[in-house]
């Protein structure tokens, strides 16, 4: 067993690999100041995000069931599923900028794990439970409160992973649908009202009693961490030069620290971070705040603990231009010039030119005939109107019994083409060509197929 001054452990595990459960102290200062702003902030900016709109459509919708996604007034379909590799490697790109330059800043501050966390479940706990100390005797001795305590925070636990989930579904339902499921009848979208009793048991297990696990063992961006930072990234750290030795308040030739412990009792991950930056720690700032409420009280300067980077720790230069900043700067600049310009290059519609399914030809008298369909795939947000156009191949007579068509946005539509020539006049198979022509924009897309015949 890892024995650190008095603390018998350096995680959430136990020294028999069970499972630590944590009781986190609070803490105030000026970074809980400052979450108390900026969490409610962005719980906010996910409560009203679905029902925020460009035009007449959802800013952001991943509407699954119709395979139409809107993001900042652009318009997307299954068709465009290939930008998904921009959009995650952009996302990637700026994770790495962003970590090489402050460390994890995300986690502490932007992550929902840990604003939904610290923002709302951690609060409801500490209305009921109290503090913190009182909470794990209680836990320790399981008495009659405790299981009290227990059955009325699992009901709120239950009702606020509810409320979420209903959010968290309308970012993938259009309004309509979410309201006719509470209006009409919930058996209209039994998919709906499945995913919402899904989501809210897993927020419930997950906020409930899952917690900082889901960082130490399912969230891979804290392992990531060890390669995307470097020395003169900014990360929360502790001042070994400074703080070492530590002692009790009365010993003469200490640091700065006293090995009060308040830093480890704050901490979400229940890490000791002058043990040094580690995986764990998900930049919450906590053991900042309480430290410095700790120095103010034995009237030592503040920033025992703080954001610094590791040479400014241990005293050395530091830098903020360094190479690693400049390639993952270009990195980044590259990947948004390549997803701009494939996102500009997309065409508002697709066309593609399908052989019938049965035989490839068939005879007439005089004939041989080839019977294909155009699938037209509306890919804007507004209505368009497509003309289709034979392109002229000797011999060769198309019949298109809908030449012009209006799709709805986001919609497609299967248009049959026959397509037929002499008997006499084929020798072997050749390319056909339509082209279709959206009357609003004056686009055009070229269809292709081959025309078959007997060898
Ligand atoms: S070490 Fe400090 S910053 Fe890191 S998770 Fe613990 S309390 Fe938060
Ligand atoms: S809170 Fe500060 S003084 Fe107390 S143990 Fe942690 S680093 Fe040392």
């Amino acid at each position: 067993m890892a024995t650190l001054g008095k603390y018998e452990y350096t995680n959430s595990l136990k020294a028999d690999g069970h499972r630590r459960i944590l009781f986190p102290s609070e803490v105030s200062g000026k970074y809980q100041s400052l979450k108390k702003i900026v969490h409610p902030l962005m719980i906010l900016n996910f409560l009203i995000l679905p029902f925020l709109y460009v035009g007449e459509d959802r800013l952001i919708l991943f509407d699954i069931q119709h395979r139409s996604f809107f993001l900042f007034g652009f318009s997307f379909n299954a068709q465009d599923i290939y930008l998904i590799f921009f959009l995650v490697t952009g996302v990637a790109f700026s994770l790495f900028f962003i970590t090489a330059l402050v460390g994890r800043i995300f986690c502490g501050w932007a992550c929902p794990q840990t604003v939904f966390l610290e923002g709302i479940y951690r609060r409801v706990e500490r209305w009921i439970e109290g503090s913190q100390a009182a909470f794990f005797k209680r836990h320790t001795q399981k008495d009659k409160l405790y299981y009290r305590n227990l059955i009325i925070k699992s009901l709120a636990y239950v009702l606020i992973s509810a409320i979420l989930a209903h959010f968290i579904v309308l970012y993938f339902v259009q309004l309509n649908v979410y309201y006719e499921m509470w209006t009409v009848d919930v058996s209209t979208h039994p998919v709906v009202f499945g995913w919402i009793v899904f989501l809210t048991l897993l927020l419930t297990f997950n906020y409930g009693w899952f917690r900082e696990q889901l960082c130490l063992i399912i969230c891979p961006y804290g392992r990531l961490q060890s390669v995307l930072t470097d020395d003169d990234s900014l990360v929360i750290g502790y001042d070994p030069m400074r703080g070492e030795p530590r002692g009790k308040a009365k010993d003469q030739n200490r640091g700065d620290c006293i090995d009060c412990g308040r830093c480890v009792q704050v901490c979400p991950t229940g890490i000791d971070i002058r043990n040094g930056l580690q995986m764990e720690c998900i930049g919450c700032a906590n053991c900042i705040d309480a430290c410095d409420e700790i120095m103010d009280k034995v009237g030592q300067s503040k920033g025992l603990i703080r954001y610094d980077s590791y040479n400014g720790l241990v005293h050395q230069p530091k830098r903020i231009l360094r190479p690693r900043i400049f390639v993952y700067a270009v990195l980044l600049v590259i990947g948004a010039i390549v997803s701009t310009t494939m996102v500009s290059k997309r065409t508002n519609f697709e066309a593609n030119m399908l052989r019938s399914q049965g035989s490839p030809y068939t005879f007439s008298q005089s004939d041989i005939q080839n019977q294909f369909e155009i699938h037209l795939f509306n890919k804007d947000r507004f209505e368009r109107t497509y003309v289709i156009i034979p392109q002229p191949t000797e011999s060769v007579v198309f019949t298109i019994p809908i030449a012009k068509i209006t799709i709805p946005k986001l919609g497609d539509q299967r248009i049959p083409v026959f397509v037929s020539m002499p008997k006499e006049k084929y020798r072997q198979s050749f390319p056909i060509e339509v082209l279709v022509r959206d009357e609003g924009s004056q686009e055009e897309i070229v269809a292709k197929s081959t025309f078959l015949g007997p060898r």
